[in-house]
């Protein structure tokens, strides 16, 4: 009797519960990966998370390889692939591990329609799913503190290894197309920084308890290394949401100091998971604002303030910072995150699906689930999101989070003479100041593109209009 293991985003061996499930059914499995064709097709993909992925894949493949097990590969349709691998083997049921995408729960339908096969889809990516965490009513939560309260609250699985189990090697498997043969090539401004796959991910996992005890200090200081980067590891599930919880959580149980920067971490891994079940129980917030009195907003297309904004030329430091350190590095500081959106939102009036749009093919972690989250809050326009009052001010911003600038000299070379008192501001430079810094407004660094008083008082008509 054979088990077949359709591995999608979790991409290690260790703690992945569809492999987990099929061992304790089965002694032989298939380990069946799927470079999903379609999925290449449509979805917004870009150069640092298809690369994160590749390399992230090969690696477990050599790691099987270096156990006696065999990954079998096939590059095509899932459904067509599946039914071969079941055709050729005769296996009886497919374990799959659990996504909470609208493109996700199709495919399941498809293949189970199409196959007749019993799929067994099992929580593995988030420590609580779907309508687990509901409220006393048993509704979703549309509120992120009264989620967190409960999933603290709730026993957490720890992470568990397979049983022992063999894998079907007399079958073919397609070689890992290479980047270039997928369409993907480096773009010139990135310099890549990101090693992924499972060693580095528990490496990181492991530094990073190094600094956990002063996260909470930390976290929006985008100038110092505070956070865990562990965004792509979770993403693509080199290092699994337990093997993240449980680590904190034994460092915690060691060092008592630590503990505010420990609840604070998971806090953040529990915003994970509450957006995970916001996209799993409203999935038309993918094409929909979550709500209603907003959807009808109409965001303008303005192509030069999209340019400006995507190039990181706005003339606005801190938000121009943030926009090069993604295109620098594929990944950009949250406080930055929600900096960057909030000005695409109410100072540009972008439209948010674009923004998702450039931001899906941008990022290596990109998440649909907490992507769309952190979108529509600082839009305004999502589950608990920020009040559409509450407007971030550019200059504000950088100076709370980066008081010396030393962010945004970081990532904005033509600053890095500028004086402290004008770092945030530098169209506000005397003339003589300007030379002095070479930097001359207009020519060396762009003039604001909007004035931010005048676009927030903009922004705060737009949505009451809307309101009332
Ligand atoms: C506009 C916007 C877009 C975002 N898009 C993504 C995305 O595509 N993928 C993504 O993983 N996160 C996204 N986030 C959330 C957050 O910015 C990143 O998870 C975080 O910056 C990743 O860095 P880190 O791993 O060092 O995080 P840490 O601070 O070390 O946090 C640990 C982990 O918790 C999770 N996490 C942290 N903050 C959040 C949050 N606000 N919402 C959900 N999960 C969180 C992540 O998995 C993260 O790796 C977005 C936030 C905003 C405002």
């Amino acid at each position: 009797m054979v088990g077949v293991v359709w591995l999608r985003r979790s991409l290690r061996e260790f703690d992945n519960t569809s492999i987990v499930e099929a061992s304790k059914e089965f002694d032989k499995l298939v380990l069946f990966y799927c470079i999903d064709k379609d999925y290449f097709d449509e979805a917004d993909l870009g150069y640092p998370r298809v690369r994160f992925w590749h390399d992230s894949l090969k690696e477990l493949k050599k790691s099987l390889e270096e156990d006696g097990k065999k990954l079998i590969i096939r590059h095509g349709k899932p459904v067509e692939e599946l039914g071969s691998i079941l055709e050729e083997t005769g296996g009886e049921k497919v374990f799959v591990n659990q996504d909470y995408s609208p493109y996700f729960r199709k495919l399941v339908k498809d293949v189970e329609n199409s196959l007749g096969v019993d799929v067994e889809c099992v929580k593995d990516s988030v420590m609580f799913e779907k309508e687990e965490i509901t409220t006393n009513k048993g509704t979703p939560y549309k509120v992120y503190t009264y989620f967190m309260k409960k999933w603290f609250e709730r026993s957490k699985r720890k992470p568990e290894k397979p049983e022992e189990y063999s894998t079907l090697e007399n079958l073919d498997s397609d070689r890992i197309p290479s980047l270039s043969q997928l369409g993907f090539e480096k773009p010139d401004e990135m310099g890549w920084e990101w090693e992924a796959g499972r060693k580095t991910g528990l490496n990181l996992l492991e530094d990073f308890m190094e600094k956990i005890g002063s996260y909470h200090t930390g976290r929006d200081k985008p100038f110092v290394e505070a956070t865990s980067k562990l965004s792509p590891h979770l993403k693509f599930g080199t290092v699994s949401i337990r093997e993240a919880f449980w680590r904190a959580e034994e460092f915690r149980k060691k060092d008592g100091r630590v503990d505010e920067g420990v609840k604070t971490w998971q806090e953040e891994l529990a915003w994970r998971d509450f957006y995970f079940q916001v996209l799993w129980n409203w999935p038309e917030t993918v094409e929909k604002a979550f709500l209603e009195d907003f959807r009808g907003i109409e965001w303008e297309h303005n192509l030069d303030f999209f340019d400006r904004w995507r190039k990181g030329e706005t003339g606005y430091p801190f938000i121009d910072a943030g926009m090069r350190q993604l295109r620098k590095t594929g990944w950009m500081h949250n406080r930055l995150r929600m900096a960057v959106t909030s000005f695409a939102a109410k100072d540009l009036f972008l439209d948010w699906r674009e923004v998702h749009r450039f931001f899906s093919e941008k990022f290596v972690d990109a998440e649909l689930s907490s992507m769309l989250g952190g979108i529509q809050w600082a839009y305004s326009i999502g589950t608990d999101a920020q009040p559409y009052f509450r407007i971030f001010n550019p200059v504000s911003q950088g100076e709370k989070h980066d008081p010396d600038g030393k962010f945004v000299k970081r990532f904005v070379p033509e600053l890095k003479n500028v004086p402290k008192k004008y770092i945030h501001q530098p169209w506000k430079m005397p003339e003589k100041v300007q030379k002095e810094s070479n930097c001359i407004i207009g020519s060396d660094y762009p003039e604001p593109i909007v004035e931010h008083s005048e676009q927030r008082e903009k922004a705060l008509e737009l949505f009451k209009s809307c309101k009332d």
